[in-house]
């Protein structure tokens, strides 16, 4: 992310616009503008060596007026508070999309997570913890995998979790492994979901996208799953896919199975065969039919956003596209899922993780797909309508719908008048 984007500012931005429509109270809008708690700690961890770092962790509440703060853990060297602000703030008005009975939150730890041993992580990950288990519970905030975190991490979480209270709560935190309290279809859901709103999108516009040209930028949980899935449910040729340290191009086509070993053997996408090298700018403006970005915020903006030729951008990563490019793709015709439609699989399968854990009795993974796809293609159809409503980019028509119904709680709950 370019240095002078803070992406708190952009998540209010947005919402200021939503509640300039929504006409909402002044004092209403202003509670919404800021987080309803937070903490920041410090985190030293015993490096193997012996040596000791000091590490900066957050943990923050957005709202949590519809229900329990929701939201992941990333583990980034260039996190900041306000960017766990802004990604608590998208989560808020994430589940509210979608229409589940949560809040939303986020947290965070400054680090270099490749550079970290799997026990320093371990260290890292249950000291996180220790920091933060009086906030947390199934009924306070359910924190969940982000960025460079994943199932092992939740795991570790959650026994020290359960260490601390001397109780058995698997629901405290989601995103585990499926032999730990885990859901069945979590671990691809972020991926499943967008390829649900990506079908919805193709049906409204009328356009078939069987064998079309796909560029994914980002590799890792949401990216390598979109790779699979859109081969698999929609069809899709994935021309193009990069990780942090670039990308590789083929226009007939990058398999999935060889990609994927590739990454994993040897930690990058660099030195692919049958593939050429470009950069990850260059991947978002190849002439594709559909872009994914699946890494982080605020890569397509007002400098490059005039050059996108996708028609459809389906957003996995949370933030990509800044207000300002918003408005020059709306302008320019290229339909946007935004983030918090189109990644919202994620936060939905952990929401069922949830009830399972909370009901002590586990779901066949046929019903995990067809209730996400449910829920995807209502909170699609939801966003869509609106647009065209209200004649709005879709990314302002899921504010209208989503930042309605928290204001809505908010005010019957008698919070602010
Ligand atoms: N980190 C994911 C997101 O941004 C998932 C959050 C969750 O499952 O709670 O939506």
């Amino acid at each position: 992310m370019p240095a002078h984007f803070n992406p708190f500012q952009i998540a209010q931005q947005q919402l200021d616009e939503a509640a300039a429509r929504l006409e909402l109270a002044p004092a209403l809008h202003a509670f919404l503008r800021e987080p309803m708690q937070e903490v920041a700690f410090t985190l030293p961890v015993m490096m193997d060596d012996g040596s000791y770092e000091v590490f900066q962790g957050f943990r923050i509440q957005y709202n949590t007026a519809r229900g329990p703060a929701k939201g992941g853990i990333r583990f980034h060297a260039d996190e900041t508070v306000d960017t766990v602000r802004a990604l608590a703030a998208w989560m808020t008005w994430k589940t509210s999309l979608m229409d589940l009975p949560l809040g939303g939150g986020k947290g965070g730890v400054v680090c270099d997570p490749r550079s970290l041993s799997p026990s320093e992580i371990e260290r890292l990950s249950r000291g996180y913890m220790r920091k933060i288990a009086h906030l947390v519970g199934p009924e306070e905030d359910v924190p969940a995998p982000d960025v460079y975190t994943n199932p092992q991490i939740m795991a570790w979480m959650l026994d020290e979790y359960e260490a601390i209270t001397g109780r058995h709560q698997p629901g405290v935190i989601t995103g585990k492994p499926v032999h730990l309290f885990g859901s069945q279809g979590r671990s691809d859901a972020t991926a499943r979901g967008g390829m649900y709103t990506v079908r919805e999108a193709a049906q409204a516009l009328g356009i078939n996208f069987e064998g079309a040209a796909v560029a994914i930028q980002g590799y890792g949980n949401a990216g390598q799953y979109a790779h699979k899935l859109g081969c698999e449910l929609l069809g899709l040729k994935t021309v193009a896919i990069s990780d942090s340290r670039g990308g590789i191009y083929n226009p007939h086509g990058i398999d999935y199975a060889a990609a994927s070993a590739w990454k994993q053997r040897t930690g990058s996408l660099a030195g692919f065969k049958d593939a050429d090298a470009l950069t990850n700018a260059e991947l978002l403006e190849l002439p594709v039919a559909i872009l994914f970005p699946a890494a982080l915020e605020a890569v397509i903006t007002a400098e490059n956003a005039p050059r996108i030729q996708a028609r459809v951008i389906a957003e996995l990563a949370n933030g990509p596209t800044t207000p300002e490019a918003d408005q020059i793709l709306y302008d320019k015709g290229v339909f946007v899922i935004p983030d918090f439609l189109c990644n919202a699989g994620g936060v939905t399968v952990s929401y069922f993780e949830q009830v399972q854990n909370a009901y002590n009795f586990y779901w066949p993974l046929a019903e995990v797909h067809a209730r996400l796809d449910a829920i995807m293609t209502k909170a699609f159809r939801e966003v869509h309508e609106m647009a065209q409503a209200r004649q709005v980019h879709n990314r302002l028509a899921a504010y209208l719908v989503a930042v309605a119904r928290v204001a809505e709680a908010v005010v019957t709950r008698g919070w602010v008048r």
